[in-house]
C-alpha cells in the first residue's frame, strides 16, 4: 500500500460522512439501551462519544476530511478499548469493532496511521492478557447476554457498511482501471494501426512494409531462400481519378488491393505505399523460375475487369520487382531497386513486368541528359521517321504503315521514343517535334502512292498535347495540301488519355479532321480506361489493340478472351482492329481464329527507315 489512498478522488469525505453519521446511530441506539435496559455505564459511555465525535462533523464541513477521519478513528479507538478494559477484556464484544477502526484506517490510505493503530491494539490486547493472567487487574468473566448480542451486531453492522463501502470503491475503482486499460489498449492499437496501415485499403504502409521485408529476409537468410519485393503501379489512374471522379478512384485501389490480396499466401504481404503504387513481399521462394510464375499470375490476375458500384473498368498494371539476396538485403535498397524496375515496365508502354536490371539505375541521370540535348535534335536533324506496314489478315495485303520516331543523338545514341516523348511534352517541344513528324510523314506517304496501284496510308502517332495549340486540324490540312494527298490516307493515332481532356476544342479538332477524311484511331486500347461510350462519340475509326495482350496470346491463357472481347465489341461498334506486336506464326494463327482484321508487328517486318521501306512496299 502506498502513503496515498486510492479512495481519495473518489469520495472518501462521502465515506466518512456516512460512517460518522453510522457511527452516531450506533450510539445512539447503545445510549437508548443503556437508558431503557438500565445499563448507566454505556448510557454514558455512547453519550460522551456521541458528543466527542462532533468535531469529526465540524472537520468535514471545513473540508479537512483527514483531521476528521483521524479524530473519529482515534474517538473510536479510544471508546472500544475503553470499554473492553473496563468491561469483559478480551472477550468483551468491543474487541470485534477493532478490525473495523483497521479498515477504516486503511481506507484513508495511511500506513503510518494503520501501524500505529495496530501497534495501540497490539499493546492493549496484550496488557489485557497478561495483567489478567499475573492477577494485576481484574476483568470480569464474558456474560453473552441481550445486550452483549446487540452490541456485537451493532459493531458487525458497522463493520459490514465499512467493508461494503469499500468494497464498492475497490470494484468501481478496478473497473474504471479496467475501462482506462482498454481505452488505452484501443488507442494504443488505433495509433498501431494508424501508423502502420493505410487508410483507405488498410493495408500495411511503408513503415510496416520494411518490418515485414526484414522479417521476411532474416527467414530467407536461415532457409537458404530468397525473398521478393515487387511494385505494383495502377497504369493511367490519374485519368480514373479525374475522369471518374476520385470516388471511383477509391474504389479501383480498394478492389484492386483485394485481387492482389486473393492472389497472395498467408505468409505474404501486401501494402500500399502511395497513391496508386502497391508493395507486394513474397516470403520463402526457393527458385527464379517460381517467382516469375508467381508474378507473371499476379499481373495477368490483375487485369481482369472491375465491377465497382455504379461501373466497370478494366485497368492494367505496371510491375517491377527485386530479389533479396540477388539485388541487396535492405528494405530502401530493394524497393527502390524494384521501382526502377517498375518505371521501366511503363516506359515499354506500361501492363509489363520487369525484373530489376542495372541498367536501370542509369535511368534518372540518363533523363537528365535527353533533356539537355532535346532542344536542339531538331535543328541538328537528328530524327529519321521508320515506317512500320499493317497487313490486312484476310486478303495479305499492305493496307497502310505506322509512322515511328527515331532519335540518333551523337552523344547518347540512339533514344526509343517512349524514353523521349514523354520528355518532349514536358518540356513542350512535343509541338515542334509532332509538326516535324506530320510533315515527314505525309511527304512520305505522298511518295509512296507512285509506287504501287493501291492506296498505302499513313497512321501519325499524335500527342494528346499536340491538340492544345487549336491548330492541330489546319496544319495537318497544310500538309495534305502541300503533298497534295487525299485525307483518307492519313489516320492520327492517340491514346484515350485525350477523352480525359473533355475539352471542345479537342472535338471541333477532331471534327475538322474527319470532315478533311483523316480517320482516327485508338492507340494502346486495353491499358487505360477502355471506355465504349467514347468510341462512338468520337467515331473512331480504328482501334488498336496494344501489344500487351498480342505478343504471349498463343501462350498465356488469360490474353485470348480479352483480345477476344475487345474484336467482338469492336465489330459490333462497326470498327476496325489492329492487333500490334505480332512477332510469331502462332499469334497471327490465333488473331486469324479471333477474327482480327490487321496486324502489325515484327513477324512482317520491324520498323523500316524511309527508304528501306520504299523497297518492302515495291516487293510486296
Ligand atoms: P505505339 O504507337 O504503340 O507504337 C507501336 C510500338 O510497338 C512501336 O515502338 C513499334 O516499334 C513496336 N512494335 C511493333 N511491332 C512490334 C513487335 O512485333 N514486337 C515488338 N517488341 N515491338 C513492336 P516504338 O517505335 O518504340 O514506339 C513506341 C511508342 O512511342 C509508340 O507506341 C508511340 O506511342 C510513341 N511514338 C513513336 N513515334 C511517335 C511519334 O512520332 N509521335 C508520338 N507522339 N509518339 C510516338
Ligand atoms: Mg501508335
Ligand atoms: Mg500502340
Amino acid at each position: 500500500m502506498s502513503d496515498q489512498s486510492l479512495f481519495s478522488e473518489i469520495g472518501y469525505s462521502k465515506h466518512l460522512k456516512r460512517i460518522f453519521f453510522a457511527v452516531e446511530l450506533l450510539l445512539g441506539i447503545l445510549f437508548f439501551l443503556g437508558y431503557f435496559f438500565g445499563g448507566d455505564f454505556i448510557t454514558v459511555a455512547a453519550l460522551v462519544t456521541m458528543i466527542a465525535l462532533l468535531p469529526v462533523w465540524y472537520f468535514e464541513i471545513k473540508g479537512d476530511t483527514e483531521t476528521g477521519s483521524i479524530i473519529l478513528i482515534s474517538i473510536l479507538l479510544f471508546m472500544l478499548l475503553y470499554l473492553a478494559w473496563t468491561n469483559y477484556g478480551l472477550r468483551d464484544e468491543a474487541i470485534v469493532g477493532l478490525p473495523g477502526i483497521l479498515l477504516f484506517a486503511a481506507l484513508l490510505g495511511k500506513l503510518r496511521l494503520l501501524y500505529t493503530l495496530i501497534l495501540i491494539m497490539f499493546i492493549n490486547v496484550f496488557l489485557m492478557g497478561w495483567l489478567n493472567q499475573e492477577g494485576f487487574f481484574y476483568i470480569k468473566p464474558a456474560t453473552s447476554d441481550l445486550t452483549a448480542a446487540i452490541t456485537l451486531i451493532l459493531i458487525l453492522a458497522i463493520i459490514t457498511y465499512t467493508v461494503w463501502l469499500l468494497g464498492r470503491d475497490l470494484n468501481q475503482a478496478i473497473s474504471d482501471l479496467i475501462k482506462e486499460n482498454l481505452k488505452g489498449i484501443e488507442s494504443q492499437s488505433q495509433l498501431e494501426q494508424a501508423i502502420h496501415h493505410d487508410n483507405l485499403t488498410g493495408l500495411p504502409n511503408r513503415l510496416l512494409l520494411k518490418d515485414r521485408f526484414e522479417q521476411s529476409v532474416r527467414k530467407s537468410i536461415r532457409g537458404k531462400s530468397k525473398t521478393v519485393l515487387i511494385v505494383i503501379d495502377i497504369d493511367n489512374f490519374k485519368q480514373i481519378n479525374e475522369e471518374l471522379g476520385q470516388e471511383i478512384g477509391d474504389q479501383v485501389l480498394i478492389a484492386v488491393s483485394a485481387n492482389i490480396q486473393e492472389n497472395l499466401r498467408d505468409s505474404d504481404t501486401i501494402g500500399r505505399i502511395s497513391g496508386d503504387e502497391f508493395i507486394v513481399i513474397l516470403e520463402d521462394l526457393n527458385s527464379t523460375e517460381s517467382i516469375t510464375t508467381i508474378v507473371e499470375k499476379l499481373h495477368s490476375d490483375l487485369r481482369g475487369p472491375l465491377t465497382l458500384k455504379s461501373t466497370t473498368v478494366s485497368p492494367t498494371c505496371s510491375i517491377g520487382y527485386a530479389i533479396s539476396p540477388d539485388h541487396g538485403s535492405e528494405f530502401e535498397d530493394i524497393s527502390s531497386k524494384a521501382d526502377m524496375a517498375m518505371t521501366w515496365s511503363k516506359k515499354m508502354g506500361k501492363n509489363t513486368i520487369n525484373i530489376f536490371d542495372k541498367d536501370h539505375t542509369k535511368d534518372t541521370s540518363h533523363k537528365f541528359e535527353i533533356s539537355n540535348q532535346l532542344p536542339r535534335a531538331l535543328e541538328k536533324n537528328e530524327f529519321q521517321l521508320y515506317f512500320q506496314p499493317k497487313i490486312d489478315l484476310k486478303s495479305h495485303q499492305l493496307v497502310g504503315a505506322e509512322a515511328l520516331i527515331r532519335w540518333d543523338n551523337e552523344k547518347l545514341g540512339r533514344i526509343p521514343p517512349d524514353m523521349f516523348i514523354n520528355i518532349a511534352e514536358q518540356t513542350g517541344h512535343i509541338n515542334e517535334i509532332g509538326q516535324w513528324v506530320i510533315e515527314t510523314a505525309i511527304a512520305h506517304c505522298a511518295s509512296w502512292q507512285e509506287l504501287v496501284n493501291y492506296p498505302v496510308p499513313v497512321a501519325i502517332n499524335i500527342s494528346s498535347l499536340q491538340f492544345k495549340t487549336g491548330m492541330l486540324d489546319q496544319d495537318i490540312k497544310r500538309y495534305l495540301d502541300k503533298y497534295r494527298i487525299p485525307g483518307d490516307l492519313v489516320e492520327i493515332e492517340f491514346t484515350e488519355s485525350l477523352f480525359f481532356k473533355n475539352s471542345t476544342k479537342i472535338l471541333t479538332c477532331l471534327n475538322a479532321l474527319k470532315r478533311e477524311g483523316v480517320k482516327l484511331a485508338l492507340d494502346d486500347f486495353g491499358t487505360g480506361y477502355s471506355n465504349l461510350g467514347y468510341l462512338k462519340e468520337f467515331e473512331i475509326h480504328t482501334l488498336k489493340i496494344d501489344q500487351s495482350f498480342i505478343r504471349k496470346i498463343s501462350e498465356n491463357k488469360e490474353d485470348k478472351p480479352i483480345v477476344k472481347a475487345i474484336i467482338q465489341m469492336a465489330e459490333s461498334l462497326d470498327l476496325q482492329v489492329v492487333a500490334e506486336g505480332v512477332e510469331t506464326e502462332e499469334v497471327l494463327d490465333v488473331l486469324k481464329e479471333l477474327d482480327c482484321d490487321i496486324g502489325q508487328g515484327n513477324y512482317w517486318s520491324k520498323p523500316l527507315p524511309a527508304k528501306e521501306f520504299k523497297d518492302y512496299i515495291k516487293n510486296f
